[in-house]
């Protein structure tokens, strides 16, 4: 029988304006120097960003199941050590230095780990094309791995939806591992838990943003409760539309939204000549963010014209962000 889910008196939620992400990997670093540093977590990355298109983190997640077909809860497979990468140390010495290959110590030389693939994308030159894609846990509304854990381990917050494994209950089963579309809960070996993105409750409970947020050198990210008219977030994914959840398919109601990137560059025809045809094809933005891409397209563009010719748009303000604290704080506070 299904459990019966905890609806939170607010939802947390993120939007991320992939037309300004530049991988720069801040938020990685800030989320990993802040909360994984411990036993076991070398390679997990609560907060990652890879290169779309691309095979992600851990390799190929998209592919390995769980979610929702209507309200069944779908079991899906577990990433396998390699698949996230296990870390390794580049013999940098011998590369630079003595003239030899440069291989990982230890061997075998790995085959994948975070953002492996970065900068590769796809198309030929002038039309090749990628962006960065951040991720972390979407704090779902129907959270599959909250249903899955058969020891009642996982809960989602009352007063802001986070959702949390309380450690002490988790016995390492990784049914969360499998249920989870987005392949974001790590199991920990040397701890025999479940680790995953906790979106910094203290800082939030503080109504500080997550380091994530407030870290992000590109001013691409924005937090804050979806029920605050007054929050960017708000407005971003509820009220202008312009932001859209990452595979809504998977049935889980993500709570992370997604600017997807439609402002880039136009097709070009060698001789240096561009034309309106965006080059990341938007069958691709189809597969990750569904139909919705081209109505935001149009208003992004109509937006954007407005700026262009001198004129006001509160849309296009919000996504610059001149004060960061208009994308995270004055919402919390
Ligand atoms: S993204 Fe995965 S781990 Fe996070 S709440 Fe949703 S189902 Fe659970
Ligand atoms: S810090 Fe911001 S701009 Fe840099 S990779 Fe993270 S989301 Fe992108």
């Amino acid at each position: 029988m299904a459990k019966v889910m905890t609806v939170p008196k607010r939802q947390l939620a993120f939007v991320v304006d992939l037309n300004k992400c530049i991988g720069c990997q801040t938020c990685t670093v800030a989320c990993k120097k802040l909360w994984t540093s411990g036993p076991g977590q070398d390679f997990m990355y609560w907060r990652n960003v890879t290169t779309s298109p691309g095979m992600g983190y851990p390799r190929n997640w998209e592919t390995l199941g769980g979610g929702y077909k209507g309200d069944e809860l779908l079991k899906g497979k577990r990433p396998q050590l390699m698949d996230y990468g296990v870390p390794f140390e580049f013999d940098y010495t011998g590369r630079l230095f003595e003239g030899k290959p440069g291989r990982a110590r230890p061997s075998p030389t790995p085959r994948s780990a975070p953002n492996w693939d970065e900068d590769q994308g796809a198309g030929d030159y002038p039309n090749n094309y990628y962006f960065y894609l951040p991720r972390h846990c979407n704090h779902c509304t129907k959270p599959a791995c909250l249903e899955a854990c058969p020891n009642d381990a996982i809960y989602k917050r009352v007063e802001d939806g986070i959702v949390v494994i309380h450690l002490d209950k988790c016995k390492g089963t990784q049914a969360c591992v499998e249920s989870c579309p987005y392949k974001v809960p790590y199991y920990n070996l040397a701890t025999n838990k479940a680790n995953k993105c906790i979106a910094c409750f203290p800082r939030i409970e503080q109504g500080v943003a997550t380091a994530c947020v407030a870290q992000c050198a590109g001013r691409a990210m924005h937090v804050g409760y979806l029920d605050d008219p007054a929050s960017s977030v708000h407005k971003l994914a509820l009220q202008w539309k312009v932001a859209l959840p990452l595979h809504a398919e998977f049935g889980t109601e993500p709570n992370i939204y997604y600017v997807p990137p439609v402002l880039g560059p136009g097709m070009e025809d060698g001789a240096g000549n561009t034309s309106e045809q965006p080059k990341i094809p938007l069958a691709h933005l189809h597969k990750l963010f569904g139909p919705g891409v081209e109505e935001v397209l149009k208003t992004l563009k109509a937006e954007r014209g407005k700026k262009m010719q001198g004129g006001k748009s509160e849309l296009m303000d919000t996504l610059i962000g001149r004060r960061s604290a208009d994308m995270m704080l004055s919402p919390l506070t």
